[in-house]
């Protein structure tokens, strides 16, 4: 199996770096089947979101795109909604329910932006322990997994993001465990698709994708369904790392993977020669 499918895309309605018509030229010269945009919705502490004038834009953008590209490529309007922002309830094809942000006396922090806000925050907001964050990122992904109606849940260990040499903390450490496989299973019960996301990769962050092994095979054991994205913020990476993060989900136990095929998301079994 080849992934040729890609629903975690931004473009430079905000925070990418091309049009979303390169996006689509980029799907096309992959020889992709289905290509799904998610820009970053609305939220007023989030300056890597759209205004709240842009949406109607960015929605009109790419439905004009999916007619010019009717019968080439299946293009889905998505959108990435951030847990703690209100949400437009315009008619989108899929949501993508992500927690970048972290609410704290005064406004939000990000997890999500570099190393150095993210350590700021551990010192300011978390008494210099960084498992207290953690334990905070992660109550707050439980309760948007309650909380949501979205298809698809976002990047879910997310924190882990600048963790790569295990410097921030420790991930076997039970006090970030505990939280992680909590969590692993509360998403793989709730049945909504867990994202399976290589978007640090293409950024020079990490090397694998996150969720990691062990959440990963957590998720496994607990039943939950993956679908694979490139959380793509540039046309030239729009499939990075997929048929590696395959092979990662054979090997944590997965037999089978989720992706959009057209407007529906649809079951493809792994080949086991993977590796
Ligand atoms: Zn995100
Ligand atoms: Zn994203």
């Amino acid at each position: 199996m080849v992934l040729k499918s890609n629903i975690h895309t931004h473009s430079n309605f905000v925070d990418g770096r091309d049009a979303p018509e390169d996006m689509v030229r980029a799907a096309l010269a992959l020889g992709f089947h289905t290509l799904g945009f998610s820009e970053h919705g609305h939220a007023d502490y989030d300056d890597c979101s759209m205004t709240p004038a842009q949406e109607p834009a960015y929605r009109a953008e790419v439905l004009r795109l999916r007619e010019k590209y009717r019968g080439r490529l299946n293009i889905l309007l998505g959108y990435e909604h951030d847990w703690f922002a209100p949400f437009d309830p315009a008619p989108y094809d899929y949501i993508i329910e992500s927690v970048h942000y972290l609410p704290v006396p005064g406004g939000y922090v990000c997890v999500d932006n570099t190393r150095a806000i993210l350590e700021a925050a551990v010192r300011e907001h978390f008494g210099g322990d960084p498992y207290a964050l953690c334990r905070a990122y992660f109550d707050a992904v439980c309760r948007s997994i309650e909380g949501t109606g979205a298809a698809v849940l976002g990047h879910i260990e997310l924190v882990m993001k600048f963790n790569e040499r295990r410097d921030l903390f420790d991930d076997a450490d039970p006090r970030y465990l505990g939280p992680v496989l909590a969590t692993a299973e509360l998403a793989a019960r709730s049945g909504r698709l867990v994202e399976v996301n290589t978007g640090a990769i293409a950024r020079g962050y990490r090397r694998e994708p996150y969720p990691g092994r062990a959440m990963l095979e957590h998720i496994r054991a607990c039943g939950g369904r993956v679908i694979v994205t490139s959380d793509c913020h540039d046309a030239a990476f729009l499939d990075c790392a997929f048929p590696e993060t395959l092979a990662l989900l054979r090997a944590c136990g997965f037999r089978t993977v989720w992706m959009y095929d057209g407007p529906e998301a649809v079951e493809r079994a792994l080949p086991q020669n993977l590796s």
